[in-house]
């Protein structure tokens, strides 16, 4: 296969200076890498709240105000992401005097759930039957096709299962387009799977790529719950063959996770996030490198660090309420991840990382720590 050409290197004028759209958790947990390596950061985000201002400069604006990332684009040598529901032509406006990753085209392809589709069968990568739906009477043409259950979503800024309805019976179909309010909508065989996985996967502009082990996921209500690695997972190697033919054929450049349905064996792509990811946020204590710093390595075009797992890892989100730190501190090989936002119900606040030598004692914490988020 054709392997595309190197992307050119980051503008030297102000190298060591990382410009971030978007100053969440996970701009927070990038700077708290780069910081590590020498790294200064620029944050462009609406939020006088948001976690990762701390942490640098940060604008505050709207992701598409022009002034505000012509100012991004002057002091920073090197432009990502945080966040992939960037207006796809805030990204071009500043693309020609910058070096921004993920590019234009890679968030163009990924922030619409048909087109994200339509590049993975493009690869040769098995998605679940779906259809474009964009009114009640396509949503009826689409279900004789697809079959229920199915699941209909809204072609645009999903996060965390929002925007999305369950169909069971005809009865409800009016409901479940009722909830899209209007939007551009797509139909999709609800899969009965075994397990979700996903892979995380990182590009450098030189081309370099690596690969972590395959996470499994727990979601509950949409909401990511629980990764557990296991380090010769059975999936490793199709979704690292499926992770690198979308990092290489997008000529991508950074961290970029895809999550997947596994089904007897098989592995359906269900979505990718041209960003670092949740499910890789073990990585900050079990892998000898994390996401976070091997994005930075990617755009910078540093070499890329070795993405081994130190030992068995599960990673449990903080949702809606942190339990007291010192219960959750108390057991050893235990990390706490606090972003520092107001508590809400829903709302992603924090994770705790586990690391253990042996899978049974990395479960056996799970469990413990479970309880004590459970009993809040
Ligand atoms: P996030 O960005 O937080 O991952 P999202 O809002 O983009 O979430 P999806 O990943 O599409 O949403 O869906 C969230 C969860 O809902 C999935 O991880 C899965 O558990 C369930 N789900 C979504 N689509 C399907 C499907 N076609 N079949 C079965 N389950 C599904
Ligand atoms: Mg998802």
């Amino acid at each position: 296969m054709h392997e595309p050409t190197p992307l050119p290197p980051a503008k030297d004028l102000t190298p060591d200076h990382i410009g971030i759209i978007g100053a969440g958790q996970l701009g927070q947990m990038l700077a708290l890498a780069g910081i590590a390596l020498g790294l200064r950061f620029t944050f462009l985000d609406p939020s006088a709240q948001a976690p990762a201002g701390k942490l640098g400069r940060h604008i505050q604006a709207e992701y598409d105000d022009a002034l505000a990332l012509e100012q991004l684009a002057v002091e920073c040598g090197v432009i990502t992401l945080e966040f992939e529901n960037i207006p796809v032509s805030a990204v071009a406006s500043i693309s020609h005097n910058n070096a921004i990753y993920p590019g234009a085209h890679a968030l163009a392809v990924a922030q619409d759930r048909i087109t994200e589709k339509q590049y993975f069968e493009s690869q040769g990568i098995a998605v679940a039957p779906y259809a474009a739906v964009d009114s009640l009477e396509s949503l009826s043409t689409a279900i004789e096709a697809i079959g229920y259950p199915a699941i209909l979503k809204t072609r645009r800024l999903g996060y965390d299962g929002k925007g999305q309805a369950i169909i069971r019976t005809p009865a409800d179909l009016p409901a479940a387009w009722a909830q899209m309010h209007e939007q551009p909508a797509i139909l999709e065989q609800m899969i009965a799977f075994d397990r979700e996985v996903s892979v995380i996967a990182v590009r450098s502009t030189q081309g370099e790529l690596a690969f972590y082990p395959v996470g499994e996921n727990r979601h509950v209500g949409g909401i990511l719950q629980r990764t557990d690695i296991h380090p010769n997972d059975s999936a490793q190697a199709a979704a690292q063959a499926c992770a690198r033919r979308v990092l290489t054929g997008l000529n991508y450049v950074g961290v970029l996770a895809i999550e997947f349905f596994e089904r007897d064996g098989e592995l359906i792509a269900n979505e990718m996030a041209p960003r670092v990811h949740n499910s890789g946020h073990w990585t900050q204590n079990g892998a000898a490198t994390s996401q976070f710093e091997n994005h930075l390595r990617a755009i910078l075009g540093w070499p890329l660090g070795s993405t081994a797992c130190t030992g068995h890892s599960i990673m449990l989100n903080l949702i809606g309420q942190i339990p007291p730190r010192e219960s959750i501190l108390a057991l050893p090989g235990v990390h706490l991840h606090d972003y520092g936002k107001e508590p809400r119900a829903g709302r992603k606040l924090g994770h705790i990382n586990i690391v253990a030598d042996t899978i049974d004692t990395c479960r056996a914490h799970a469990a413990v720590l479970e309880q004590v988020i459970n009993a809040q």
